[in-house]
């Protein structure tokens, strides 16, 4: 009898699909293979087999096995958990989770050698490449290069015979780990927090962890202890670290590399293709032992996961909120569940959610005490800009260019901190009031004065910018309005023509490349002022780093979403946290209208512990999340009518349930985008009910016409 396999293919299709499996090809569950779809033929991946004949129909054949390694039980039991989860189809995951399996193979290199067999006629040219050539082999331009000939004499002897080509596998070989290296001498604090995560390690089962510890107190020394331990305890064992920016990847991959020897394999969008494949290979065959990467690692075939740890647990970054949506470090606790692996999740300014379950006892909580040695941190003032404003049009206070000024003097660095991009957040014509937007969505486009053009950050659409107002015609009357990175660089610049000073966003540090570049730089002392968005607000040792200006502290407050105040909190916390490591003290200097806000008093008394029971006190009263769950619903289309009606009926079915509250639809806040109007619902649920199930029966109720979308959102970050 034949058997039927069930395949999941990589498209936001409901469920697998039924196809015969042909004679003699003997599937496993988790094989890749290629299966025809309409005309054409997909990569799919086997996620069940069954006897029998496929009933009425017969069933299209999958067209054979692919050459990649199958997808380990765990990661096709995740893919299909993620999905029913965030209520979206499990091909959704499926595609991020085979993304390395469908890059292209590097093509392997040629090397050239010598076969013994002596050139027909001998110069001394001829003899230098073949020295040169039994020292080492290379390739034919390294090999003409390292004799000092042309490649013409390289390639005479390749004629004759007396060098031959070899095809090999590019370099990279995921080597094992050096265990026997020491790690660090630990502080008291240090190794209590790692001998705990050591025995938790060691129970082998899972377990999570919350470490938390301020900025500089070693968390990811007494990670990479559990990571020891991890790996010493099975030769098979498999960890994953996950960070938020591809910024950070770099440093800690030097750690890594200083613990254990070997370089840790990387998985991030700046790794390109061939390598990304390699990697997917090395980590599916367990050749890869420790992976450090971003978001999207935890959806790779990990043969033996035992333990993932996320560092900076609490970044907004571990939630992707468009195609997929998902949570990374909420999925990561369930995969180290599907994996029977430890998760530890570290921060100095710990999620609510994850503080919450650290408090109830769901997760384990080592605390770091101080700072490593002799590092203190910073002093925070809040500099109260109704008080001391700048001069107009300038955005840096008094009392923040002295300190400036005191730390250029000391030959000690600033960090000037504002989280928003370009030169200025708005344009409008000072004749007739016109506000430069973006077409077709209710975004302001932001000056860059480096690349000369107004860009929209919603949507990408850029133009230069323009000599005339578009609106009335004025010439010359567009005025910037408001700070972005680069206007404050040119006020560093202005002020300070003597100092080093230098830019660090995602428009100015494009690559992992460029922000070591620049993070190197500024450890070595050669900047003096560095302006930086939040890309820079976390991770790095600046030893010489002593002065921290927040420029605009209140920023993040406006939004007034869910977690304003707590992201502000945490951005500014971190933020600070960079002054005075080592033995140097910092100070951290904070700009703000709203002294008086608790986010600000806070930060000023370094009271963490204040601000969470408040802001938990707050969100257990409104029954919000860690202490309820929210759900959003986003529906657009092209036509404002057709939508009002779809949203209605939509709200008409919305399901009855016990301790489930539907608000909306609304105009969402960011109501046009691209031409399409926007509206939203949004959900609030007891803890206890299953809010994805609630979902998906709705979901399932609606047909939305074509022109239409729904877009569902399990715990939403963005509220706009
Ligand atoms: P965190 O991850 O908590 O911000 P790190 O692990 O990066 O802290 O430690 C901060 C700095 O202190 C790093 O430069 C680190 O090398 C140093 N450090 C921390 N613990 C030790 C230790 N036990 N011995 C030597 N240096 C340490």
């Amino acid at each position: 009898m034949s058997r039927i396999a069930s395949v999941l293919l990589p498209m936001p299709l409901p469920e697998a699909f039924d196809y015969a499996e042909p004679d003699g090809l003997e599937l496993v569950v988790g094989d890749q293979v290629a299966a025809p779809l309409g005309p054409r033929l997909l990569r799919g991946v086997v996620v069940g087999l069954r006897e029998g004949a496929g009933g009425n129909r017969p069933l299209k054949a999958i067209e054979g096995k692919l050459d990649s390694p199958p997808l380990p039980p765990g990661a096709i039991e995740f893919v299909q958990w993620a999905a029913r989860y965030s209520v979206d189809a499990p091909g959704q995951p499926l595609a991020i989770a085979i993304r390395g399996a469908r890059a292209p193979k590097a093509k392997p290199e040629r090397i050239v050698e010598p076969t013994g067999v002596l050139p027909a006629r001998a110069t001394p040219a001829r003899a230098k490449v073949l020295e040169a050539a039994a020292a080492g082999a290379m390739s034919p331009a390294d090999l003409a290069r390292a004799a000092g000939v042309s490649a013409g004499v390289v390639k005479g002897l390749l004629d004759e015979g007396a060098l031959a080509v070899r095809l090999v596998e590019p370099d990279g070989a995921f080597e094992p780990p050096d265990l026997a290296r020491a790690g660090r001498e630990l502080n008291a604090s240090q190794s209590a927090a790692a001998d705990a995560l050591r025995a938790m390690v060691g129970e082998g089962c899972f377990n999570v962890a919350l470490l938390d510890g301020v900025t500089g107190s070693g968390k990811t020394e007494v990670y990479l202890e559990a990571v020891a331990a991890a790996l010493a305890r099975d030769p098979q064992a498999q960890v994953l670290v996950m960070l938020p920016e591809i910024a950070l990847t770099q440093a800690v991959i030097a750690r890594f590399m200083e613990r254990f020897g070997v370089k840790p394999a990387e998985w991030h969008s700046d790794v390109a293709p061939p390598m990304r494949r390699r990697v997917w290979d090395a980590v599916a065959t367990g050749q890869a032992r420790i992976v450090v990467g971003a978001r999207s690692a935890l959806f790779l075939p990990f043969q033996k996961l035992s333990l993932i740890v996320v560092d900076e647990e609490h970044d907004g970054s571990y939630k992707q909120d468009e195609g997929f949506i998902y949570q990374a470090r909420d999925l990561s606790v369930v995969r180290g569940k599907i994996e029977n692996a430890a998760v530890v999740l570290a921060s100095a300014t710990p999620s609510l959610e994850t503080l919450r379950n650290a408090e109830t006892g769901r997760y384990r909580w080592l605390r770091l005490a101080a700072r490593h040695g002799t590092a203190r941190l910073p002093d925070i003032t809040l500099v109260d800009l109704k008080e001391t404003p700048p001069e107009a049009g300038r955005w840096l206070s008094p009392p923040l260019t002295a300190a400036m000024a005191q730390t250029l003097e000391a030959g000690e660095q600033t960090l000037l901190f504002l989280n928003r991009r370009g030169y200025a957040p708005l344009v409008l014509c000072k004749a007739c009031g016109e506000r430069m937007t973006s077409p077709d969505t209710d975004s302001w486009l932001v000056e860059h004065r480096y690349s000369g053009r107004l860009v929209c950050h919603l949507t990408g659409f850029s133009m230069p910018k323009p000599e005339r107002c578009p609106h009335c015609g004025a010439k010359e009357s567009l005025a910037s309005i408001g700070p972005g990175v680069e206007r404050v660089e040119e006020e560093a610049r202005m002020l300070f023509p003597e100092a080093r000073v230098a830019v660090f966003s995602s428009d100015t540090v494009w690559d992992a490349k460029e922000a070591r570049r620049l993070v190197d730089a500024m450890a070595e002392g050669e900047i003096d002022i560095l302006v930086a968005t939040q890309a820079a607000a976390k991770g790095h040792n600046f030893p010489r780093l002593t002065l921290v200006g927040v420029v605009d502290a209140d920023l993040g407050l406006r939004g007034g979403d869910l977690r304003a105040a707590e992201r502000t909190y945490q951005l500014l916390a971190q933020a600070t946290g960079r002054a005075g490591r080592r033995d140097r003290p910092g100070r951290a200097l904070l700009q703000t209208y709203a002294p008086e806000h608790a986010v600000m008093q806070a930060l000023k008394a370094q009271d963490r512990d204040a601000f969470v029971a408040a802001e938990m006190a707050e969100r257990e009263i409104m029954k919000l999340p860690p202490f309820g769950r929210l759900g959003a619903i986003v529906v657009s289309g092209p036509d404002p009518q057709a939508l009002e009606a779809f949203a209605r009926e939509m709200a008409k079915v919305a399901p009855n349930a016990e301790g489930v509250e539907v608000y909306g639809p609304a105009d969402a806040p960011l109501s046009l985008v691209r031409g399409r109007r926007r509206k939203r619902f949004l959900i609030r649920a007891d803890r206890n009910v299953d809010l994805s199930a609630y979902l998906a029966t709705w979901r399932a109720r609606i047909r939305p016409p074509g022109a239409i979308r729904v877009a569902i959102d399990v715990d939403p970050y963005s509220f706009l």
